[in-house]
């Protein structure tokens, strides 16, 4: 199995802030996630989820240990591996309303990553394939995003994050913004995208019940430590934390 993305011993120390102690939001994490699977990070607010998706992303460098992107250090990686890692690997944020643009039009925005990253071939073609591919008709390309629904607009950034062909496909929180009625169908396109296009997917969440209907594999973080890990099925029928139990607790409802 390919390791697509690896972290090797990661820790992220965030210097003190007037007077407070040093926050160390990720202690010694390592994991790989392998080529086509899924891995879902779940934890309670402030267990290091986000600190540890920009690490993989790139945006954040770790205090100590590394992340490996197809078995190469992101860190000090040459312009030829940062190209394709930006193309490979594209992410859909929490909230629609804020990671669209209000004053672009859905075509430009789902065309944006191909103009940015300099993706040779038919843009238009291109945008129209990826709103079929996430259920939108192709003539709102010519509206703007305050046109759609939270859902539908979260469709516009999973095209989005589609257009240029990722093998990766990170999503923060991609559907807790959403109106709890739209959740499910956002959740099944993901699961369904996932499958035909060979997705390998990594999904952060507050909410196991959300990472247990798309992800093969979990992982449980606490205060920045790895609690637990492994298949999700496993996970729920015999979750061997206290921690765990607790999340599964209050997953509302879980997929039959
Ligand atoms: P989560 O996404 O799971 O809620 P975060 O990764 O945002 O967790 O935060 C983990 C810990 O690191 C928290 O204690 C948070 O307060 C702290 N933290 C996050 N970002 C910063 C920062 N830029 N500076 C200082 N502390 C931070
Ligand atoms: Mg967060």
């Amino acid at each position: 199995m390919t390791a697509v993305l690896t972290l090797d011993s990661v820790t992220r120390t965030y210097p003190a802030r007037a007077g407070g102690p040093a926050t160390r939001a990720l202690d010694d994490v390592s994991f790989a996630v392998h080529e086509g699977r899924s891995v879902g990070i779940v934890g309670e607010s402030g267990a290091g989820k986000s600190t540890l998706l920009r690490l993989l992303l790139a945006l954040d460098h770790p205090t100590s240990g590394q992340v490996t992107y197809r078995g190469r250090p992101l860190a000090g990686a040459d312009r030829a591996l940062r190209r394709q890692f930006r193309r490979d690997v594209q992410i859909v944020f929490q909230d629609p309303r804020s990671s669209l643009d209000p004053r672009m039009r859905v075509g430009k925005i789902v065309a944006e990553p191909l103009r940015s990253l300099g993706v040779p071939g038919d843009r238009g073609a291109r945008v129209a394939q990826v709103l079929e591919w996430v259920g939108l008709e192709p003539d709102v390309v010519g509206r703007y995003p305050a046109q759609f629904s939270g859902g539908q607009r979260q469709r516009i950034a999973i095209a989005r994050a589609l257009a240029p062909a990722p093998s990766v496909l990170v999503a923060d929180e991609p559907v807790s913004a959403l109106d709890v009625s739209v959740r499910g169908q956002v959740i099944e396109l993901l699961r369904g995208l996932r499958a035909t296009l060979g997705l390998t997917v990594v999904m952060v969440s507050h909410d196991l019940g959300v990472v247990a209907q798309v992800c093969d594999e979990t992982l449980v973080l606490r205060d920045g430590r790895v609690v637990e890990a492994g298949p999700t099925a496993q996970l729920l029928a015999a979750p061997t934390d206290d921690y765990t139990r607790r999340l599964l607790a209050a997953v509302p409802r879980l997929p039959g």
